[in-house]
């Protein structure tokens, strides 16, 4: 029962007892009775009651309230209730109790107890009937406790919050933080008519003092050139690191871009000394990209935006510099160009790297094989898959020097493999149209063979058909050299381009791979299946071997065994990591997977 009905039940007892005269009526003895109980009720209730009147003076307490408001009841009656309540609460209070005593019941969350003893306190009002007595009936609940928990879930929070904005090995706001700083700062400037710079550094060279000096060197020199920038750095100037060895600096207040550019030269000069790091004495330098709000971006994603792509140009145009963004530094054609010389710069910076996955042998129940897949390590937008540059990278001839490397790094990490005891029998290499086309193809991989000690049979070279396609006489001719010399052909995404069975058939090629897209939908795609089904029959007609690529769940595999499918290429089977994740011996031997496809 609620303090509104208690009072009410309190109340018409209390009418009922003085209209019972009689003070042997049996009645009467049962009034005064329930009367005795429900004021027990009122009175060890652990909520805090209390009646007003329409100035809110008090009128009726219990125990409860006299505590939550710190008062004996005597100083409580005939008080106003706005005593007991902080200041900046009151006008809240005046108005709910003006709304109870008025016929409206509500509610209010606010401090009870004034100054010494605050307590939280949420009070449910409610007018009392008949209305014209213009009374209300609140009822106080402690809300200490819910008050405990919720500050230890904001502190929580805070921490958290903490955690997910800044960077743990430097102590400076991450991206995210960063950003947020940045908004606020905006925020600022734009209601101040100010300037603001965005500098965004990279340190140069970072990643060769980091690969061969190791991660825990390049920690240390981090946290060095972290503390090195914020003694350097503008008074009141905000900081982070956005990622990697790319960091970030606000300057408020510019007036023009001379006082950036000394900034910049001070943070260069500063970061350029030597850092004694253990036995190591390190020297890096550091390019800078430099947006300013309003001139080049008005928020805060659009400026880090502008910074980052002056800072792309700077780096592309020698170590060591500061750019301004420029308008058209972000078009597609300048992106492209610069994509191009950072595929130049890269490839001369040995950014690249081969990731390779594995093949399954059906009949021979391991992994035999692994396809080279390249992934170029880029300094700024980080990993990146072929499909997002191998066509520039074909476009400006570079797929040459590159194509080179891949076959080389391949054929060299086989070696390493077999050394160190993996029961792999071959490599392949994915060739491009245009490496294809060039004619020099086959003296490249003799010389390279030979060079790194390759037996020919251990290199499978993977080719689309739209890369045969252009004139067949002339393909058929440097695929005959190629296997003449003992090297297998693949043709790669078999059934996605001009698929001619016919043509297959004059290949002189060792394998087909089947396109993912024929994999994915299988069991649910019929027609599909018969695809395969067909492809796998001619395919062993003609004595090639058949590779299902995309293969990533447990029925496309055991559907791919049962219709004679030789070699299993996908996710299910493993996917591409680098040279270092490959284990010694191929485990999918013994692996439960292996087992189940027995
Ligand atoms: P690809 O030769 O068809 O290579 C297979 C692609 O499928 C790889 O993408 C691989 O990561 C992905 N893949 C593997 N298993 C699964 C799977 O179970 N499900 C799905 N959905 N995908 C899977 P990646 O590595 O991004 O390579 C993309 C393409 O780039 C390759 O397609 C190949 O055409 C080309 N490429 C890769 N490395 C080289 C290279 O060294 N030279 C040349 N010219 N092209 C390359
Ligand atoms: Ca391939
Ligand atoms: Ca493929």
């Amino acid at each position: 029962m609620d303090f509104r009905s208690l009072f009410n039940a309190l109340r018409l007892t209390r009418a009922r007892t003085s209209r019972c005269a009689d003070l042997a009526n049996p009645e009467l003895l049962q009034l005064r009775k329930e009367n005795t109980e429900l004021k027990s009720r009122i009175d060890y209730s652990q909520l805090g009651y209390v009646s007003v009147d329409s100035n809110a003076k008090v009128i009726a307490t219990n125990p409860s309230a006299e505590t939550l408001l710190g008062n004996t009841k005597n100083q409580l009656l005939n008080t106003t209730l706005y005593h007991y309540f902080s200041d900046s609460d009151l006008p809240h209070l005046q108005h709910v109790i003006q709304q109870a005593t008025h016929g409206t019941a509500t509610k209010l969350r606010t401090t009870a107890g004034g100054t010494d003893n605050c307590i939280p306190v949420m009070l449910y009002l409610c007018p009392v009937k008949p209305q014209s007595r213009k009374i209300c009936q609140i009822t106080l609940v402690d809300l200490s406790e819910h008050k405990a928990a919720e500050d230890c879930l904001r502190i929580a929070r805070d921490g958290l919050h903490h955690i997910a904005s800044h960077d743990a090995l430097t102590r400076l706001p991450n991206r995210v933080g960063f950003n947020d700083r940045l908004e606020t700062t905006l925020i600022k400037a734009k209601n101040l008519k100010q300037q603001v710079a965005v500098m965004i550094l990279d340190l140069d060279q970072f990643k060769r003092i980091n690969e061969p000096l190791g991660h825990q060197t390049g920690d240390q020199l981090l946290k060095a050139v972290a503390n090195r920038l914020k003694n350097c750095v503008p008074f009141g100037s905000d900081m982070g690191r956005l990622w990697g060895d790319e960091f970030a600096i606000t300057v408020e207040n510019i007036n023009t871009h001379e006082e950036i550019a000394c900034v910049a030269k001070e943070i260069q000069e500063q970061l350029a000394k030597p850092y004694f790091l253990g036995d190591h004495e390190l020297i890096t330098g550091a390019s800078i990209g430099v947006g300013i709000y309003p001139e080049h971006a008005s928020t805060a994603e659009g400026l880090i935006r502008a910074a980052g792509n002056a800072l792309n140009v700077a780096k592309s145009e020698g170590r060591n510099r500061t750019q301004f963004f420029k308008s058209g530094l972000d078009n597609p054609v300048h992106q492209r160009f610069k994509l191009e010389s950072d595929l130049r710069r890269d490839i001369r910076d040995d950014c690249f790297e081969l990731y390779f996955q594995p093949q399954y042998d059906l009949s021979k129940r391991g992994i035999v094989s692994y396809e080279a897949l390249l992934r170029w390590n880029h300094p700024q937008r980080g990993l990146l898959s072929p499909d997002s540059f191998i066509d520039l990278v074909e476009e400006t001839g570079l797929i040459e020097p590159l194509g080179t490397w891949v076959m080389e790094e391949a054929c060299t990490r086989f070696a390493q493999l077999k050394a160190n005891g993996n029961p792999v029998e071959r490599i392949s290499v994915n060739v491009s149209a245009r490496q294809f086309a060039k004619g020099d193809l086959c003296v490249k991989i003799k010389d390279i063979l030979q060079k790194t000690g390759t037996p020919p049979q251990a290199l499978e070279i993977e080719l689309t058909e739209s890369a045969l396609i252009e004139d067949l006489s002339d393909s058929l001719e440097v695929l005959k050299q190629l296997r003449d010399i003992g090297v297998d052909i693949a043709i790669d995404d078999f059934g996605t381009g001009y698929s001619s069975f016919s043509r297959l058939q004059r290949l002189p090629v060792t394998r087909v791979k089947i396109d993912k897209t024929f994999i994915q939908d299988i069991p649910h795609n019929p027609s599909n299946e018969s695809i395969v089904r067909a492809i796998i029959s001619v395919a062993h007609e003609l004595q090639m071997e058949v590779v299902a690529e995309g293969v990533e769940t447990h029925s496309q595999a055991k559907f791919l065994s049962t219709v004679g499918c030789d070699l299993l290429q996908g996710y299910y089977v493993g996917e591409p990591g680098p040279v270092s994740r490959i284990a010694a011996k191929a485990k999918l031997k013994t692996s439960h997977k292996a087992a189940a496809l027995a």
